[in-house]
């Protein structure tokens, strides 16, 4: 007979950087996950701790997860979180820590020789393409400037290469996306990390090993 282990701990993760970035974090107090997500197909993985477990969800997924009891905690960017507290609120959502991993930027960029200053002096309407219509949207409207937003889930760079939008605005790393696709950036909007998100209700009822698990990773990003 299956039972359900109520002490279990679920640490929603996504994909990618996020996940590549936590599990140093996790390391230092000796966590470790124990499949490789790349190579299995698995979305529940084993940690070697008995009671915590990692979900893998899309990372625009994780504060959803998190907010709905699905996942205890999770990690997820400052990004993906504005947008999603924008649209669904953030009651719920207890945001503890910023873990300053998965860094970058978010930037409107434009392509080369595209005159962004003299169409916002001018007062002109800005095509912006973006997945982040919130941020974009409360950007432009306290800098006065008037936007068409649309919204794309990815690939924003191609939407000015072909004349479907003016500008952009998107994350920024290396910024090598934007040069291979002749695009500049014009503005930073905000500097981007990773932040740690809690369910309100499994802090109560699973306080000590959450707590436990919240000091691990604050110890982790003082080092
Ligand atoms: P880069 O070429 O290094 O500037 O990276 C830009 C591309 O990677 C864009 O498509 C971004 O959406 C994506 N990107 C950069 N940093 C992050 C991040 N921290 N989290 C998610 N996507 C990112």
């Amino acid at each position: 007979m299956r039972t359900e282990n109520f002490n279990m701990i679920t640490l929603a993760l996504s994909k990618g950087r996020i996940f590549d970035e936590t599990l140093p974090l996790l390391k230092t107090a000796g966590i470790e996950v124990l499949e490789n997500p790349e190579t299995s197909r698995k979305l529940i993985l084993p940690t070697n701790q008995p009671d915590l477990r990692v979900v893998l969800v899309r990372a625009t997924d994780v504060p959803t997860y998190v907010q709905y009891g699905g996942a205890d905690l999770g990690v997820t960017g400052q990004d993906t979180l504005i947008e999603h507290c924008a649209e669904w609120g953030a009651t719920g959502l207890y945001q503890p820590l910023d873990l300053r991993i998965a860094q970058c930027r978010m930037s409107v960029a434009v392509p080369a020789g595209f005159d962004y200053a003299g169409k916002v002096k001018q007062g002109a309407r800005l095509r912006v393409a973006t997945k982040y219509t919130h941020t974009a949207r409360e950007f432009f409207a306290a800098k006065g400037v008037h936007v068409d937003i649309i919204k794309l889930y990815g690939s924003m760079e191609l939407a000015p290469l072909i004349g479907m939008a003016d500008a952009i605005v998107d994350l920024v790393s290396s910024g090598n996306t934007l040069k291979a696709n002749q695009l500049v950036e014009v503005e930073h909007i905000m500097p981007i990390s990773s932040h740690l998100v809690i369910n309100h209700a499994a802090l109560k009822l699973k306080q000590e090993p959450i707590r436990r698990l919240i000091g691990i990773f604050a110890a982790a990003i003082a080092q």
